[in-house]
């Protein structure tokens, strides 16, 4: 269930697999160039490195859901000491699994899914969710995440349907990873907290954001571990929303802002690294870039926290519409693209993988006594799984984010449209486009494109969710606690 993957450099690296999870040989490949950014960092540290660490490649771990990425692997857990790199981070910073537990169970939901469908689609797509926050929390959510953002209470919206939804009590700073990461300015996204409407802030946020990304209404529907499961609030029938997002454009630019920096600080007589992977020392000298990039880094995740947080409101907002009262309750929001400055200059990056502290570890409420959570998504249709992690330092501490593809994206589809929409009717997925609606019937192209789209996402492109958990448990690095399956999807 481990395999130490030999390298010129001699780093530790250690592939976590399984005897039906392949090992994609691209994104091995891929790897071994990444670990010429040893050299790199050699060359950096002759270059003229103040610091008192030698800055090098610690360890690396590789995910089951491995795969060839850009530049760096998906599912590649990066720990180094005395240098950080922005690319091992992934370009949608703090791309993450919310999930809350509901009070409501499959046998209330299920007579009223016509309706909910519906409810859903007016709030997703059709200009149902209007948020509408002010500049003060704006700025606050990017400075301080959630508690910045409802340092006011919570944003009202247009007629105040969030309040209606929200519980007083709702729960937003007792969870590691699930509040926010502060830090003292947002500057740099000035333009985004002063604008309104438009293509800024105010339209982006509350989007599920394209591609895998989603926001799923699933039911409990197997139970691994009791204790666990109950400690957590999990039972058998239970509804749960599971929200798949990221930080949009805020991200990307935040990423820009890792790759600008890096290159203004880059020693001249050090020569541009052939992998094209730029480190920043954690030296004196890098201290400005350093913070310029790690504050962005930091806005830029608490915005996912937040449009996460909205993300689960309207599927809180949806079930609202057919059950009434219910609670819901949040069991995780678990980041996977990411980095984590340490002691003694070490700093974990995760692109693409997920944390898995033990008990313990982490402080949080559900991670205290049982592990930290850890969110395994299937694919669409398919089931997804939650599990507890077990702190395993072979692992660094860390899982899969998901199933992940066995197809590469672009490959051709299969599938009839037939069978396409078929399915989409079976598992009810929710999507901008309504192909059933007169306004679009008449549109070929449109409708061509869509389908092309979504047939890339169907199970078959994604590896089955069952071996990828039953690896990370034999390897022993997080242990299966429920089993779900999907009601609902609203796909970007
Ligand atoms: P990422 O985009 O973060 O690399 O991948 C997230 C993971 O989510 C994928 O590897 C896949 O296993 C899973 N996934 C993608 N689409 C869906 C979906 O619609 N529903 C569920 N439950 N999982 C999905
Ligand atoms: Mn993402
Ligand atoms: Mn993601």
């Amino acid at each position: 269930s481990w395999l130490t993957l030999p390298n010129p450099a001699n780093i530790p690296v250690e592939i976590c697999a399984g005897p039906d999870v392949p090992i994609e040989t691209a994104a091995v490949d891929e790897l071994l160039t990444v670990l010429e950014t040893a050299d790199t960092l050699a060359a950096l540290a002759r270059g003229g490195s103040a610091s008192d660490v030698t800055p090098r490649i610690d360890r690396v771990v590789c995910t089951p859901d491995f795969h060839k990425g850009a530049g760096i692997p998906i599912g590649t857990v990066l720990r180094t000491v005395g240098a950080l790199v922005p690319q091992a981070v992934g370009n949608d910073i703090n791309c993450g699994m919310r999930v809350e537990v509901t009070s409501l169970t499959i046998e209330e939901v299920r007579p009223h899914l016509d309706r909910l469908e519906r409810h859903l689609r007016h709030l997703f797509f059709e200009g149902g969710r209007r948020i509408g926050l002010t500049a003060d929390q704006r700025a606050g959510l990017l400075r301080d995440g959630l508690p910045g953002l409802l340092a006011e209470g919570v944003p009202a919206g247009a007629d105040g349907a969030w309040r209606q939804v929200v519980p007083s009590d709702i729960e937003v700073g007792d969870r590691l990873h699930a509040a926010g990461y502060p830090v003292d300015s947002a500057d740099g996204f000035r333009d985004w907290i002063t604008s309104g409407g438009g293509t800024s802030f105010d339209s982006i946020i509350g989007s599920v954001g394209g591609g895998n990304h989603f926001a799923e209404l699933q039911y409990v529907s197997a139970i691994h571990d009791g204790p666990t499961a109950y400690a957590w609030g999990l039972a058998p029938g239970r509804v749960v929303s599971m929200v798949h997002s990221g930080s949009l454009s805020l991200g990307h630019q935040a990423n820009a802002t890792g790759q600008d920096q890096a290159r203004a600080v880059w020693p001249r007589t050090v020569p541009m690294p052939r992998n094209r992977i730029l480190p920043i020392l954690l030296d004196e000298r890098s201290a400005p870039a350093r913070e310029r990039y790690l504050t962005a880094l930091a806005n830029a995740a608490n915005f996912a926290i937040g449009n996460r947080f909205f993300l689960s409101l309207m599927m809180r907002a949806g079930l609202a519409s057919i059950a009434g009262e219910l609670r819901s309750q949040l069991i995780y929001d678990a980041p996977h693209n990411l980095l984590w400055p340490g002691e003694d200059g070490a700093v974990l990056h995760r692109k693409g993988a997920t944390p898995a502290g033990g008990p313990g570890d982490d402080g949080s409420e559900p991670g205290r006594l049982w592990g930290e959570p850890v969110i395994v998504p299937g694919s669409m249709g398919a089931p997804s799984f939650l599990l507890r992690g077990l702190g395993n330092p072979r692992a660094l501490a860390s899982a899969c984010h998901g199933a992940g593809r066995s197809v590469p994206r672009g490959v051709a589809a299969r599938g009839s449209d037939a069978e396409l929409d078929a399915f989409l009717r079976e598992f009810r997925v929710v999507t901008p486009l309504n192909h059933r609606d007169p306004t679009v019937a008449g549109r070929r192209d449109i409708i061509d494109a869509w389908r092309r789209d979504l047939k890339q996402e169907a199970p078959w492109a994604y590896k089955e969710v069952g071996p990828v958990v039953g690896s990370l448990s034999r390897a022993e690095a997080a242990q299966p606690v429920a089993e779900l399956r999907p009601i609902l999807t609203v796909k970007g």
